[in-house]
């Protein structure tokens, strides 16, 4: 019996050409590991039996006909449920959108479909994407694979345990803060931020729409680089999705290409955990050995990153969640009277970490505070950006750690907000500027929990994040 559990998307397509197994044979291995495993680790709200099957049957048929199949035939995928697909709920892990069926497939699902992906199903997450360890989901805490109970990080949590407990070997989430990056490192797997603009929003219900992207995980480099190239690009449906040159990745992974790369002072400080700290400088070393220049370099506004993002994130989502009032989508108390129908609702509908982020989003826009708080996160987010630009006339890519600490424990900081909150203190800024960043597992610590570290780089640079993390991973 075939073990598909380790297969990469790569070996798929190449196994499926040459007809060591059928996209059929994939699609139910992977459905039952997501039944079997996926359950234990509640890392799934549905699973798309059906319409996967009939996906990987059309697959076959395409192949037996001598059809050239698309860059990721038969690969199953899973999806973050914030990413709509029709026939399914998308409920964002809400109780709000419990029974929301998408009239409409989001336009990187259209391309994945396109490429001959098979969705095998949607993924638990933090309820709309708000937070850091996949706890704040209506449906229950996601766990991380590999064991302890430990969280797998969030809010993609679902996706990035889907990947590395072998059940897909390639799942999408959305990162507004850090969602996929955090989680990957938690997980011990590569996950991608794309450049904003970068990968069509169409389809994934918004937090923050200034900051949301959509991205892979993935088991190594080369399968990144293949599921981000499936799903980027330019969209009529997305006016802040941006034309771009696309470089055909492939051929381009394998370089010897020497980076200049630096490591920013201030996330090397106070608060970070010295094993993380420790395996980020084993990893510039090995860099440095082999060629790559390394400098220390400052991105001195990265202190007020938190606090930036914070206010902006809960400006934007108060504003995007004012939708979910009982009337247009999901769950409805009835009242006869409106504001009671609607205030019951939203009451019932949403979680205490979504209310409280409406609660501070609203005052932050109010008026008497906007100029104070709102106006202000702008302009600090616009010095913020300055820095990068500024690092990057220095550089071609940072090396820092993705995330302060190892995963911790479930429930070890739901109760307090502020500590859950500075686990996103090095993700954060990438989303304030907009870059893409790669978060890649870069060793363990003394007890076997999983340390990432990140490369970010330049507007619209993901070719140099996949060579140098393809060359770290031939490397190390
Ligand atoms: N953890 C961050 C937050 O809670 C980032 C969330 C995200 O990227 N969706 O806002």
């Amino acid at each position: 019996m075939h073990d598909y559990a380790t297969l990469s998307a790569s070996a798929i397509t190449e196994g499926l050409k040459n007809k060591n197994f059928s996209a059929v044979e994939i699609c139910r291995a992977a459905i039952s590991a997501a039944r079997d495993t996926g359950q234990k680790l509640n890392a799934f709200i549905s699973i798309a039996e059906e319409k996967a099957i009939k996906q990987a049957e059309a697959i076959d048929r395409k192949l037996a006909a001598g059809k050239t199949p698309g860059r990721l035939a038969g690969v199953p995928v899973a999806l973050k449920d914030n990413i709509c697909y029709t026939d399914y709920p998308t409920t964002c892990g809400s109780h709000i959108l419990e029974n929301f069926v998408p009239p409409y497939d989001a336009t990187c699902v259209k391309k994945l479909l396109e490429a001959d992906a098979v969705v095998i199903g949607k993924t638990n997450m933090d309820e709309f994407g708000m937070g850091s360890s996949s706890e704040n989901s209506y449906f229950g805490p996601v766990k991380n694979p590999i064991g302890g109970q430990l969280v797998p990080g969030g809010s993609s949590g679902g996706s990035a345990g889907a990947v590395a407990a072998g059940i897909v070997p390639v799942a999408f989430g959305s990162d507004t803060g850090g969602s996929i990056r955090q989680p990957a490192a938690f997980c011990g797997v590569y996950g991608l931020k794309p450049t904003y603009g970068a990968v069509s929003r169409y389809g994934l219900v918004a937090f923050a729409s200034s900051m949301d992207q959509i991205g892979p995980f993935a088991r190594n480099a080369r399968d990144v680089a293949l599921a981000y190239s499936a799903v980027c690009g330019k969209d009529d449906c997305d006016t802040t999705s941006k034309d771009f040159d696309q470089p055909d990745f492939d051929g381009l992974l394998d370089t010897d290409r020497k980076f200049r790369i630096g490591l920013p002072k201030e996330y090397f400080q106070e608060g970070l955990d010295s094993e993380v700290a420790a395996k980020v400088e084993n990893a510039a070393d090995v860099l440095r050995k082999a060629g790559h220049e390394i400098l220390n370099i400052s991105l001195p506004r990265t202190p007020l990153a938190i606090a930036t993002y914070y206010i902006i994130a809960n400006a934007e989502a108060s504003s995007n969640l004012a939708r979910y009032d009982g009337v247009k989508f999901g769950l409805r108390e009835a009242d006869d009277i409106l504001a009671v129908m609607y205030s019951k609702t939203r009451s019932a509908g949403f979680g205490t970490e979504v209310k409280r982020r409406i609660m501070l989003g609203t005052y932050v826009l109010s008026a008497g505070y906007y100029e104070a708080y709102y106006h202000k996160a702008q302009q600090v987010r616009e010095l913020i950006k300055d820095d990068f630009a500024n690092a990057f006339k220095i550089v071609d890519l940072l090396l820092a750690p993705t995330t302060p600490t190892p995963p911790f424990k479930i429930g070890e900081k739901i109760d307090d907000p502020l500590a859950m909150y500075l686990s996103d203190i090095f993700t954060v800024p990438a989303n304030l500027a907009g870059i893409p960043a790669l978060s890649i597992p870069i060793g363990t610590t003394s007890d076997g929990r999983p340390v990432g570290g990140q490369f970010m780089a330049p507007a619209f640079g993901e070719l140099s994040l996949f060579q140098i993390a393809g060359w770290f991973e031939r490397t190390s």
